[in-house]
C-alpha cells in the first residue's frame, strides 16, 4: 500500500493529481508528517492529517483545485488527456488492426499530427495488458479515398523503481 492508496480512502475516486495535491499540499508530507502529536507512527500520522486536510476542504486554494478537478480532462473525441479550454483535437484518421477489428465493421477512428503517432497512439491508448501483445500492426490512412499505410508498433515494459526503508 503506497501513501497515496491511503489518501484515495479518504478521497474516493480522486484523479492522481488530486491525490498528489493532497498529500505535498494538504498533509504534512514529505518532511512534517511523522510528529508525535499525530500518531505513534507514519501511516497514523498520514491518516489524521487526511482526516483534517478533508474537514477544510472549503479552504483550500480555490483556483487551483478548479484547474486540477475540472480544466484537466479525457476528451471524449480523441481520448487525449489535456486542459478543455485550450484543447483543439489533433486531425482524425481511419485506422484498422487486423488482429483486433472485424474487416467488415467501418474502420476505427485516431487521432495526431502524422502517420506515426496516429498508430503509436491509437494502441497505447488500446492495447490490454492482460494480453500483452510486443508488437501490434496497425494500418493508417487519412479517408477512404487513400490507400492503407502498415506500420508495426512495438510495446516495450518500461521499468519502475520503488524504494523501501530498511529497518534498523
Ligand atoms: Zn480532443
Amino acid at each position: 500500500m503506497t501513501y497515496r492508496d491511503i489518501a484515495l480512502e479518504y478521497f474516493p475516486g480522486a484523479t492522481d493529481d488530486f491525490l498528489e495535491y493532497v498529500i505535498w499540499n494538504e498533509t504534512g508530507y514529505p518532511c512534517f508528517w511523522c510528529i508525535p502529536e499525530d500518531g505513534a507512527n507514519p501511516v497514523e500520522c498520514f491518516r489524521k492529517q487526511l482526516v483534517e486536510a478533508r474537514g477544510r476542504r472549503d479552504e483550500w486554494p480555490k483556483r487551483k483545485m478548479v484547474k486540477i478537478m475540472s480544466e484537466f480532462k479525457r476528451c471524449s473525441n480523441c481520448g487525449r488527456y489535456d486542459f478543455v479550454d485550450k484543447h483543439i483535437c489533433p486531425p482524425e484518421w481511419q485506422v484498422y488492426i487486423p488482429d483486433w477489428h472485424d474487416p467488415d465493421e467501418p474502420p476505427e477512428r485516431g487521432f495526431g499530427h502524422d502517420q506515426e503517432s496516429v498508430a503509436e497512439g491509437y494502441v497505447e491508448e488500446h492495447f490490454s495488458d492482460l494480453d500483452y501483445p510486443e508488437e501490434v500492426e496497425i494500418w493508417v490512412r487519412k479517408d477512404s479515398s487513400c490507400a492503407w499505410d502498415k506500420f508495426s508498433v512495438t510495446i516495450e515494459q518500461v521499468p519502475s523503481f520503488s524504494a523501501t526503508k530498511i529497518k534498523g
